[in-house]
């Protein structure tokens, strides 16, 4: 149906021309002069398109395919091309993993888990779950931490998580750590 429009919309890698964007996978601003992942996408609020941003990383976790993609088709020289590749086929092998945003602990009991559907005690840890629509990403729930390998059918998700948790402190990441048993 919207084979024309797939077209043109195209993912891209490019320098950043400015240090204004901030990326759409972990809300931190990008580098100017850094490489950046741009997705053009349908406007979900006007005519055209727009383009959201992200850090190659991010992309690679949160949008795999079209990461892949431009990795394909750029001529830009590439830092770090192998593990963009590396963690981008990782999320891409399994559907559940392009949703894994950060952990927290939870702040209350009462959120239930999306995967074995028991409550999160209140003060234990869970990875948030979010879903890309429209270029954003709605938040879509948690799971316990020890649902992770039944959940994304691997346990090695620490990585992923801590990418997308930059407000966690270095005593966190280790209980973090801990608490998963790595
Ligand atoms: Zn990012
Ligand atoms: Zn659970």
């Amino acid at each position: 149906m919207q084979g024309d429009d797939d077209a043109k919309l195209k993912p891209v890698l490019e320098p950043a021309a400015s240090g204004r964007a901030k990326c759409r996978g972990c809300a931190r601003a990008i580098t100017r002069g850094e490489l950046r992942f741009g997705e053009r996408l349908p406007n979900p609020f006007a005519e055209g398109e727009t383009t959201v941003w992200f850090h190659p990383l991010c992309a690679a976790y949160k949008r795999p395919e079209a990461l892949l993609q431009a990795l394909r088709e750029t001529s830009e020289t590439v830092p770090e091309r192998e593990n963009l590749e590396r963690a981008a086929g990782f999320s891409a092998e399994q559907r559940r993993r392009p949703r894994i945003d950060g952990a927290e602990r939870a702040p209350s009991g009462q959120a239930k888990c999306r995967h074995c559907h028991e409550p999160i005690a209140r003060g234990t840890w869970r990875i948030r779950l979010v879903y890309f629509q429209d270029g954003r990403f709605a938040p879509g729930g948690f799971i316990h931490l020890g649902c992770r390998g039944a959940h994304f059918e691997t346990d090695e998700v620490l990585e992923q998580v801590l990418r997308f948790s930059p407000d966690l402190s270095d005593s966190d990441r280790q209980e973090l750590k801990q608490a998963a048993g790595s």
